[in-house]
């Protein structure tokens, strides 16, 4: 028996009951855009998160672009804004900043969070600089304390980028809660994920909301009257009713997904002994992880990888380039920077399977072939 990478029908059954009755309510109801269910699922994230404001979208790279845009960045027609970011991300943080007209300014990660390094940050702005739009990476929410204090000396706004962090601690606070704004995705894979395509964006600032809710609704104030120019970032009523659903047993999944890891990098800790380059994930002091991506590192990640798959447990790499070395994005938005640990990272990281209804069996499944495959990859490196 192969082991899934995530599991999403096992959480599908789990909640069939509420999934397909909440579905079915909308079907019959025909409203099938800005349905009740939207308002209600923003009322819900907007109180679990701990924000003033939810505002959902189509997806999170709307989640991402519609604050920029309404915050006017990107916008300049004498010169360029800039919008200071990490390197290592998926692609779309650095994508929604250049689609709102702005140029991405790519700064090293932390190499043991392989979040923002807060560090190299103030070395990077410049007068053109507008916002920092931190990722949380793989669950665990960025040094937003410190980001911000950054932010606030210089002007800036922050972006949050958390589509792998929905929900995640940070403090007394949560992801999501503490910047200008922040941008999250539910798409499938992701901790909170709908059936199909969506995103939630979440802010205390009541004036962005509005300029925001305009542009989701192709920047119009009232129906046939476009005082912006904006675009079409609904989300669909059905995917609402789905994530309103999947909310039932959120908080059991997070936690459900801090046993399985705490039993992982329980287990795992003594192949640091086998390969001088592995590691389990580090969560910093204050945070509490949703764990997107359980991410360990290895030295000779191909064969590791190989020898996984023989053993029937799948693995995936988040992300095997930085966002800069891209082929579009190394032709368009030059790094400035030196990145030896995004670099690093992007050589040597690679994602276990993990899911909230991950069994004891199966846990041990990961845990033995990771055992094997790293010790293997170690012996046969020629
Ligand atoms: C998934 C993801 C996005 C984009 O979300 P979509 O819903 O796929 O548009 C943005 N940033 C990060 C870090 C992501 O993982």
């Amino acid at each position: 028996m192969s082991v899934p990478f995530i599991d999403l029908k096992s959480q599908y059954n789990a909640l069939k009951k509420s999934i397909d009755s909440r579905i079915q309510k909308v079907l019959e109801s025909g409203a099938y855009i800005n349905g009740p269910e939207v308002a209600e699922l923003e009322k819900l994230l907007a109180t679990h998160t701990g924000t003033k404001h939810c505002l959902a979208v189509g997806s999170g790279t709307d989640a991402l672009v519609l604050p920029l845009m309404a915050l006017g960045i990107g916008q300049n027609k004498s010169s360029e804004d800039e919008v200071i970011t990490t390197a290592f991300s998926f692609i779309a943080t650095a994508e929604t900043i250049v689609l709102a007209g702005a140029q991405p300014v790519y700064v090293d990660i932390d190499r043991k969070t392989y979040n923002i390094d807060v560090s190299k940050i103030e070395a990077a702005i410049t007068q053109k600089t507008k916002a920092i739009m931190p990722v949380s990476l793989y669950g665990q929410a960025a040094d937003l304390d410190e980001i911000n204090a950054l932010a606030k000396k210089h002007n800036l706004h922050v972006i949050e980028d958390t589509a792998q962090s929905y929900g995640a601690a940070y403090k007394n606070t949560k992801s999501g809660a503490c910047t200008t704004a922040a941008g999250t995705s539910f798409y499938p894979a992701k901790p909170l994920g709908c059936y199909g395509e969506g995103g939630a964006i979440f802010t205390n600032d009541e004036q962005l909301l509005q300029v925001m809710k305009e542009l989701r609704e192709h920047g119009s104030e009232k129906r046939y009257h476009h005082t912006r120019l904006g675009l079409n970032a609904r989300i669909d009523t059905l995917q609402c009713a789905i994530l309103l659903a999947k909310m039932e047993r959120y908080d059991w999944e997070v936690d459900a997904r801090n046993k399985i890891a705490q039993n992982f990098s329980h287990q795992m800790d003594e192949l640091k002994n086998v390969d001088p380059q592995f590691s389990t994930p580090f969560i910093k002091n204050g945070n509490k992880s949703v764990w997107a991506q359980y991410t360990v590192t290895v030295t000779n990640r191909d064969i590791f990888q190989k020898k996984m798959q023989e053993l029937g447990v799948p693995t995936t790499v988040h992300y095997p380039m930085t966002m800069p070395d891209q082929p579009w994005y190394k032709k368009n938005t030059p790094q400035r920077f030196d990145i030896p640990h995004s670099r690093w990272a992007a050589e040597h990281v690679v994602s276990l399977p993990m899911y909230p209804d991950m069994d004891e069996t199966i846990q041990s499944k990961v845990i033995e072939a990771t055992k094997t495959a790293v010790k293997f990859s170690i012996e046969n490196n020629k």
